[in-house]
């Protein structure tokens, strides 16, 4: 995504990437609603929906089962399910058809940084020098590593088998079963995946050795003890596991160097955010690193990377941690989650909890203004269709209802849409390449400090 993001304001990209091949292993993860939007922003969606599965946007907080919140205020309320291969797919081949380079077995090794750039060593040896350099490298991130930053939160406590195989029973036995126990045990799920198979997740607890594969007799095993049965479970496609450790990096940034996905931060996959958090992390850096790389970057607009985004995965980590003690099975958490279930009965507790899960709740922090400021705007009408039909290019719009302000001198970085009819109830918006807005009003001399700040000077 991010090789994506930079491509589109021409910045020479390479991703190195130390698998030969593309992993098969067939997580389905879920975009929740503000990724939809991005994919939507980016001309992405139609590629994406073809190989995904709607869902109403209900019933992944803690996975308590109630219906979606009324009002979701985006043309994209729902859940899509799709296997995470699959998305990756997608994405490499939207970063290399906008020509990003893509190296496969080139695992970073060591790097050093100085005024001018990164020396990358990978390895096998090579060398290889960049102006800047992102680890998207993952919870266990070598370039984390390398650069010294600190990791703190808490260990993995509970670890989970997860697997993709066959069962030997009738699917009415297994949805009975799962009825049964969905009240005391929520740990334990079978959920058919197509083709007979199912996708299996069962506690770890006591079996097998964390730093051996799990076997097909570990999940029987797990299942004879929270189930009664093993359900005949055999013929796994692939099997693994998984913690619940829940970490965050202290700096997304030293220097040259940035972090961004599973190698900033690392929780739970309840509720299903750790794809979602990273796609918006390379939404967010994307533009500021192009716009510092291309020349015009505002001194301190790289460093709003970090500003912006450090809170957001902070809130992530704290509503899986909460997320966490509402699905234990103790008398004290299992009353809470009564209590919030009959909360969330209430239509506003409902819809706080789905946008904070979806990201569509989030408002950075851009200095005092309308609540509007610092929010995304929905993909709203506008005179030549959608809003985010106009957001493909990945550069700033000024959406301008008074048809009398202008972006001054920027063409390479903003665009520019008049239009009294678009569906806002302010006069003007300037919006960031990541749809958040940046300034609302109607005084061109105010908008011009505002350009500055996001922006830069004008080209001349
Ligand atoms: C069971 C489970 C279910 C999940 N469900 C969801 C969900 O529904 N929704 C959701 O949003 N998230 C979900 N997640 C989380 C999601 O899978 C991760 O957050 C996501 O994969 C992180 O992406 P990433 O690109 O940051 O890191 P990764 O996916 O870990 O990718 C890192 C890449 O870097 C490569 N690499 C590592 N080291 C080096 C090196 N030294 N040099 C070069 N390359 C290197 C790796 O080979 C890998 O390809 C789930 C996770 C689990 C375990």
């Amino acid at each position: 995504m991010l090789a994506a993001e930079l491509r589109l304001h021409e910045v020479r990209v390479l991703v190195l990437e130390k698998e030969t091949e593309p992993v098969s292993f067939a997580r389905i993860v879920g975009l929740h609603i503000r990724s939809i939007e991005l994919m939507a922003m980016r001309g992405l969606l139609e590629r994406v929906l073809e190989h995904g599965r709607q869902r109403p946007a209900a019933g992944f907080y803690a996975a308590i089962d109630k219906p979606a919140p009324q009002g979701l205020d985006s043309a994209y309320a729902y859940l899509l399910g799709i296997p995470q291969p699959v998305l990756v797919d997608l994405l490499e081949e939207h970063a290399i058809a906008l020509g990003a380079q893509v190296r496969r077995g080139a695992a970073v090794a060591e790097l050093e940084q100085d005024d001018d750039g990164v020396t990358v060593e990978l390895a096998d040896g090579h060398q290889l020098r960049t102006r800047y350099l992102v680890g998207c490298d993952g919870g266990r991130s070598t370039v984390r590593k390398l650069l010294g930053v600190g990791f703190p939160g808490e260990p993995s406590r509970t670890e989970t088998l997860m697997g993709e195989m066959e069962v030997g029973v009738p699917p009415e036995e297994i949805a009975a079963k799962m009825a049964a126990s969905r009240e005391t045990d929520k740990r334990w799920n079978l959920r058919p995946t197509g083709g007979g198979r199912y996708s299996v997740i069962v506690p770890a607890a006591g079996v097998s050795d964390r730093a051996q594969p799990p076997t097909i007799e570990d999940f029987q095993q797990q299942l004879r003890a929270v189930a009664g049965t093993d359900f005949g479970v055999r013929s796994p496609r692939w099997l693994s596991r998984f913690g619940d450790a829940t970490r965050l990096a202290d700096r997304y940034r030293v220097g040259r160097v940035l972090l961004a996905g599973d190698a900033a931060h690392i929780h739970p996959p309840i509720g299903g955010q750790g794809l979602n958090l990273g796609v918006q992390d390379a939404v967010n850096l994307g533009w500021k690193l192009a716009a510092q790389i291309r020349g015009w970057a505002p001194e301190t607009l790289l460093d709003t990377y970090q500003a912006e985004r450090h809170p957001v995965a902070e809130d992530v980590l704290d509503n899986t941690r909460a997320q966490m003690e509402l699905l234990s099975t103790g008398p004290g958490p299992r009353a809470v989650r009564r209590l919030l279930t009959e909360l969330m009965d209430f239509d506003d507790v409902n819809r706080y909890l789905i946008e904070k899960i979806t990201a569509i709740g989030i408002r950075y922090d851009f200095g005092a203004g309308p609540d509007l400021l610092g929010r995304r705007l929905p993909d709203i009408d506008v005179k030549r269709g959608r809003l985010y039909g106009l957001l493909h290019r990945g550069r700033g719009l000024l959406v301008d209802r008074t048809e009398r302000l202008s972006a001054g001198g920027r063409p390479d970085r903003v665009d520019y849409l008049a239009d009294p009819t678009a569906a806002l109830d302010v006069p003007c918006v300037l919006l960031r390449p990541d749809g958040h807005v940046a300034w609302i009003g109607d005084d061109q001399r105010d908008l011009d400090d505002h350009l500055s700040r996001w922006f830069g000077e004008p080209a001349h």
